[in-house]
């Protein structure tokens, strides 16, 4: 006799982060794990050399001064936000809280692959919605919902393909969901939309029973490091959150260092600007090799998904890409085995991954 795992726990593939070295353990540039090319604000920076001192005692078990400042940084009330290690835990979390053994959680199929294994880890069963043009379908997600469904989630910007879905679309989604079926809207990618449409999320929260946003400093503030994530939601939710998260969830350094990066805005918006200005360089490079069969999956986020449907398959791209140096993301198991996600690095490296790809097409410069 020895201990037996629950079988639902077995069931879970185990999440498989980025490459960052080659089959033959050459370091690669890291494009596959939507990390911010630019770094981190240097304003961080000196708040986590500040926290160095700091290691003997326990971090701010309610992180007071990080909600506090984010609730007025985006007009939102701190008693209506919780903060996580990593918006991982809080998706995680999420499942945990309001589904179990017997319910169903709903999300949209070439998305998040974490939501399958917060479905998986509390129990409940992960339903996978087939997708429509690389984005969440709304009317087949509504279609998906029966009386076991409990959570629903939904990544906006959509990770692995960079859609994203219009305020009109997610407010027919929430509209069209039982009120006793928690939305959560992970919103990991929000920063680098058009500012206009960030709020879409908050509004929800703040009007709604049954919606919990989640945020990451992981991506345009560039503290994927610190693991520091946080949600929105109402007060009721936001509870049952803070009875089941670690009690000292948030490091003493990621509190620091995510407070500091919320006051560099400027390192924000030039992270905004030069990842606009650099997908879009990149994705008129792919467009000018429709002609192999190369196209890009229209991108709100920091990475495209470049589709390899001629001669050139992606598993030979990306052969070529990784002996140039790059490590970008292909993602098979999730049905994307002709296509490769690449995040949007610094210029001269995008420009390599362009000449590889050209070079491959036979179109040298
Ligand atoms: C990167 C990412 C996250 C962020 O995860 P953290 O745990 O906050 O680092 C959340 N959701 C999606 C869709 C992501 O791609």
């Amino acid at each position: 006799m020895k201990p037996q795992p629950k079988p639902y726990i077995l069931g879970i593939h185990a999440y498989v982060p980025g490459k960052s070295s080659s089959s033959d353990g050459r370091p690669l540039v890291k494009l596959s794990a939507n990390e911010n090319p630019l770094g981190t604000s240097a304003a961080a920076l000196a708040a986590l050399e500040e926290a160095r001192g700091q290691a003997a005692g326990y971090p701010d078990p309610d992180a007071k001064a990080l909600r506090a400042a984010l609730a007025k940084h985006h007009g939102l009330d701190a008693d209506r936000i919780v903060c996580g290690t990593g918006s991982d835990e809080l998706l995680n979390l999420a499942a945990q809280g309001f589904a179990g053994a017997g319910d169903e959680v709903l999300f949209s199929a070439r998305s998040f692959a974490v939501y399958d294994i917060a479905a998986r880890r509390c129990g409940a069963t992960p339903v996978e919605v087939a997708d429509k043009d690389f984005a969440a379908d709304v009317d087949a997600m509504l279609a998906a919902v029966t009386e076991r469904t409990r959570v629903v989630f939904l990544a906006n910007p959509n990770n692995p393909t960079g859609t994203w879905l219009p305020p009109e679309e997610v407010v027919r989604l929430h509209k069209g969901l039982p009120d006793d079926v928690l939305l959560v809207i992970d919103e990991a990618y929000v920063e680098y939309c058009d500012p206009a449409f960030q709020r879409i999320g908050f509004d929800l929260a703040a009007g709604a029973d049954n919606v919990l946003v989640t945020r990451t400093f992981s991506k345009i503030h560039g503290l994927a490091a610190e693991r520091v994530g946080w949600a929105t939601g109402a007060p009721e939710i936001v509870d049952v959150l803070n009875r089941i998260r670690g009690p000292f969830n948030v490091t003493v350094s990621g509190q620091k260092a995510a407070l500091a990066a919320l006051g560099d805005e400027q390192f924000v918006i030039d992270s905004r600007t030069h990842n606009a200005a650099e997908r879009a360089r990149f994705v008129e490079a792919i467009s000018a090799l429709g002609n192999h069969g190369l196209s890009a999956v229209p991108s709100e986020a920091n990475f495209v998904l470049v589709r390899f449907e001629g001669d050139l398959k992606a598993e030979a791209a990306l052969a070529a890409i990784a002996e140039a140096g790059y490590a970008v993301r292909h993602l098979p198991s999730q049905g994307l085995g002709d296509a490769l996600r690449i995040t949007i690095g610094k210029s001269a490296d995008m420009d390599r991954i362009t000449a590889t790809l050209r070079e491959l097409c036979g179109e040298t410069a």
